[in-house]
């Protein structure tokens, strides 16, 4: 009896681990204290979805002596006025700034219900992200309508009114912000946050901590050096773009994965395998725990493949 109950727990648990593991985070964004003056609503693990409603990356409040700082915005006009709602729970002080990490959109649609504010504040956006995300926009648009069935209608793209190239500091309401273009690494327009009185570090998607990162537009390598860089900053507090807040046990997490994929794809790359035939055969251990795992493991796989072969041999 006792062995056929082992047996059973053994065909079952690795299907239950891994239900555990896929599910998604709370269903509800939520806020929490990053630190004193810094506040981040959590976005849900998943794709956009009619349950989400299209809110999945986190979003960071900034209180300085003057108003707000806002890091991304949501993915809809609708987000966006929920995270205003957040906002006011906390302080009346105007929005200032609104600072865009990338053109992802699920970061970025939420811009439209901060442009409605009076006085309006100032969207902040890397010039390659201005440029990407105007590209892409209408598609996004069209993938959010249909995938959170219809909550994110009404939105319209509002992109940054400031741009930026290279490293920027903001000085505001006794604050200092750093904004860090981490190079060609989730994007080719990252913009990284670090508040180095608050030793806080928000990254946007450079980062994503229990979530696989979605990677169609990135250079994995380049990522991979942005996340070495990031790690000798002395940050006490770590906000990925997805995923809980943590601290920088959230970067050596992302850079032991990313680490052990281009390890994996270089060697089977040596062997002559193509790959889609490494897609089985790579190992990633303790990570494919990482939320959505299936939906963007794939694309790891050839952009790695495609960046090692371009660092060995150029364009
Ligand atoms: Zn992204």
């Amino acid at each position: 009896m006792k062995t056929r109950i082992v047996c059973f727990l053994l065909l079952v648990l690795p299907g239950l681990a891994l239900e555990a593991a896929i599910a998604p985070g709370p269903a509800k964004p939520f806020l929490h204290k990053v630190t004193d003056g810094v506040y981040t609503v959590i976005g849900q693990m998943d794709a956009p979805n009619a349950a989400n409603r299209g809110y999945m990356c986190n979003v960071t409040f900034i209180i300085t002596g003057k108003g707000v700082v806002v890091v991304d915005s949501g993915g809809s006009l609708e987000n966006g006025r929920m995270l205003i709602r957040h906002i006011r729970r906390i302080t009346d002080k105007p929005v200032t700034h609104v600072i865009n990490t990338h053109a992802h959109a699920d970061h970025w649609f939420g811009n439209h219900a901060f442009s409605q504010l009076t006085p309006k504040p100032v969207i902040i956006g890397h010039a390659n992200m201005k440029k990407r995300a105007r590209e892409i926009a209408p598609r996004w648009l069209r993938f959010m309508e249909r995938s959170t069935k219809g909550a994110s209608r009404g939105t319209r793209p509002v992109l940054p009114d400031r741009t930026v190239t290279g490293n920027t500091v903001l000085k505001t309401g006794g604050v200092e912000i750093r904004l860090i273009h981490t190079g060609f690494s989730h994007t080719r327009g990252d913009l990284v946050v670090w508040l180095p009185q608050k030793r806080v570090l928000i990254t946007g998607d450079v980062l994503t901590y229990k979530r696989i990162p979605g990677m169609r537009d990135a250079s994995p390598l380049g990522n991979i050096r942005a996340l070495e860089m990031l790690l000798q900053l002395p940050a006490r507090h770590v906000v990925p773009g997805h995923g809980p807040v943590s601290d920088r046990r959230a970067i050596r997490y992302m850079l032991g994965y990313l680490r052990l994929l281009r390890r994996e794809v270089a060697r089977y790359q040596d062997q002559g395998l193509q790959p889609y035939e490494m897609l089985t055969r790579i190992n990633v251990g303790k990570y494919v725990e990482m939320a959505m795992f299936s939906h963007q493991f794939r694309n790891n796989v050839f952009r790695m493949y495609h960046d090692i072969e371009q660092a060995q041999f150029g364009d």
